[in-house]
């Protein structure tokens, strides 16, 4: 289990641009992490991915590279230089090469690094966990573990009376040793770097001593002491016993908790993140083009088929896959979007909430509390299962996003507590064993159409949870045999692209007419 995932940081973010969170998002994080290990000075940086993982079939195609070489470059995951990041690396000089290598390892998305200077080279293997997420699982051959969540020092010397020297300091946070074979690193996890004059002062004790500065890479830091009021749908609801609290107040009140600051706070930065997912469905809308991309623009088409009373009357629900639609169009053209809880799922909620919201008059604020209920089940999803397509195929992102997207609409409708999570119950049920089979390799078909059902399902979940529907197996257990079943989907149809849809007759030939762009 991962340890008190917040809201911002591991189910609505990252803000970005490109085509799949778990590769050009969190590459953009482990490239920055990078890069600050070489104090931003990199000259070769060779990448080898296992064959037997889904990153040596999708690295080039879904933007691994493209975020690697924009996080060491110094980018951020919305910067609008990714796009041109070959050219940009050229220009700096940089050599980056890729090579699939068995790497021995059991997790589909592995990285290994080698970063080198005219001075110095380091090795770096991370995982990209699922919608954005990374850890560091190693850094020149000794364990660690970095997710990106706080300051992190670290000190290269065999020396431990820098670790008295250090233990006499009044840290908040924690200092570990680091025992490697050839080498021993002091590690500390912090709110902040070392002072310069506590820098000064080791300098002048040890000769020669190298400190590394890793930055943080997400918005939500951590800390030694820090706890989170529940950690399940079950636990939630004993803590909510004599509250009676409706879920989006459960969702302010746990990432209150969990990232220390205020529940006026929790909500403003949840408003400011539905105003890039609008701005997304706007430009969507407005008319999207770019050249590595199967689909046209058809959300223009599709609002004008509403508007000329064409369609079949869905209520809101071709509101819904309008703004779905806008939103995968952006996100198909590097515009900015925010993986909830991926980038391949980034419409069905947003479709959902916003789309829902539009035409029920909803205020940004109530808006801002149905995405928190979202975020909340969200929490729930990421402790218990996953939201890695090559983990637990489309299910953990469509699916996932569905269950979400259900609690969402109850709470934007006033509906209670109990109604939300029936609804999220029923909606990641109907969503057992989606497959992640993208076509071209592209995250666009089937994704659109799975965004689309997701959002329906939500929409009908909602409804009947709030007709007082039984959804028989409580949400605890749902995720739990979520994860189970996800685990079970064979590799080919786990975001490979050796499967199912990718390796159609026509697939293949729309993979090679884009490659020949
Ligand atoms: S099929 Fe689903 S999981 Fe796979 S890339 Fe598309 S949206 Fe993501």
């Amino acid at each position: 289990m991962k340890k008190n995932p917040s809201i911002f940081n591991d189910v609505m973010g990252p803000i970005m641009r490109g085509p799949s969170s778990s590769h050009s998002a969190a590459s953009v994080r482990l490239g920055r992490m990078a890069r600050d290990l070489m104090d931003g000075n990199i000259k070769d940086i060779l990448v080898e991915f296992d064959p037997k993982g889904s990153l040596a079939t999708t690295h080039d195609s879904q933007g691994s590279d493209m975020g690697l070489c924009g996080g060491f470059l110094g980018w951020e995951a919305y910067d609008e230089r990714l796009v041109n990041y070959k050219e940009a690396m050229d220009e700096s000089g940089i050599n980056f090469k890729v090579e699939i290598n068995d790497l021995n390892v059991d997790h589909p998305n592995i990285y290994k690094l080698t970063l080198k200077n005219d001075k110095e080279t380091h090795k770096m293997i991370a995982i990209s966990t699922g919608g954005g997420m990374i850890e560091v699982i190693e850094i020149d051959s000794i364990q660690v573990s970095m997710i990106g969540d706080y300051y992190e020092t670290l000190i290269y010397s065999e020396e431990t009376k820098i670790l008295d020297y250090l233990k006499d300091l009044s840290f908040t946070d924690k200092i570990t040793d680091l025992e490697g074979i050839d080498t021993n690193i002091i590690e500390i996890k912090d709110q902040k770097f070392l002072d310069e004059e506590v820098k000064k002062n080791l300098r002048s004790k040890i000769k020669g001593l190298v400190i590394k500065e890793i930055k943080p890479v997400l918005p939500i830091l951590s800390r030694e002491e820090m706890d989170v009021p529940f950690n399940n749908c079950e636990e939630m609801l004993k803590y909510n016993e004599n509250k009676n609290w409706d879920l989006w107040e459960l969702a302010v009140q746990y990432e209150s908790i969990r990232g220390n600051i205020s529940s006026k706070e929790v909500i403003e930065k949840m408003k400011k993140i539905v105003q890039i997912m609008k701005d997304a469905i706007f430009n969507g809308i407005e008319g999207t083009n770019y050249s590595d991309r199967i689909l046209g623009y058809q959300s223009g088409e599709f609002k004008a088929q509403i508007e000329a009373n064409k369609l079949l009357d869905c209520g809101i629900l071709n509101q819904i896959i309008l703004y779905i639609t806008a939103i995968m169009e952006t996100k198909s053209s590097m515009g900015v979007i925010v993986a909830a809880p991926t980038a391949g799922a980034c419409g069905a909620i947003p479709g959902a909430l916003i789309g829902a919201a539009s035409l029920m008059k909803k205020s940004e604020e109530e808006l801002a509390k149905a995405f928190l209920a979202a975020g909340i089940i969200g929490i729930f999803i990421s402790n218990g299962a996953t939201f890695s397509a090559e983990i637990g195929g489309c299910q953990a992102e469509c699916g996932s996003a569905s269950g979400m997207a259900a609690a969402g609409l109850v709470t934007l409708k006033e509906g209670k507590t109990k109604s939300a999570i029936d609804a999220a119950s029923m909606a990641l049920q109907n969503s057992f064993g989606m497959v992640c089979d993208p076509v071209a390799n592209r995250v666009e078909v089937p994704c659109l159409g799975k965004n689309v059902m997701a959002a329906s399902n939500a929409l009908s979940c909602a409804n009947m949870a709030m007709a007082n529907f039984d959804a028989v197996i409580p949400l605890g257990e749902v995720i739990k045999a979520m994860n189970n079943v996800g685990r079970s989907i064979p590799h080919e149809l786990r975001c490979t692209a050796l499967g199912g849809l990718s390796i159609t007759k026509t697939s293949k030939i729309l993979e090679e007419k884009l490659r020949n762009n």
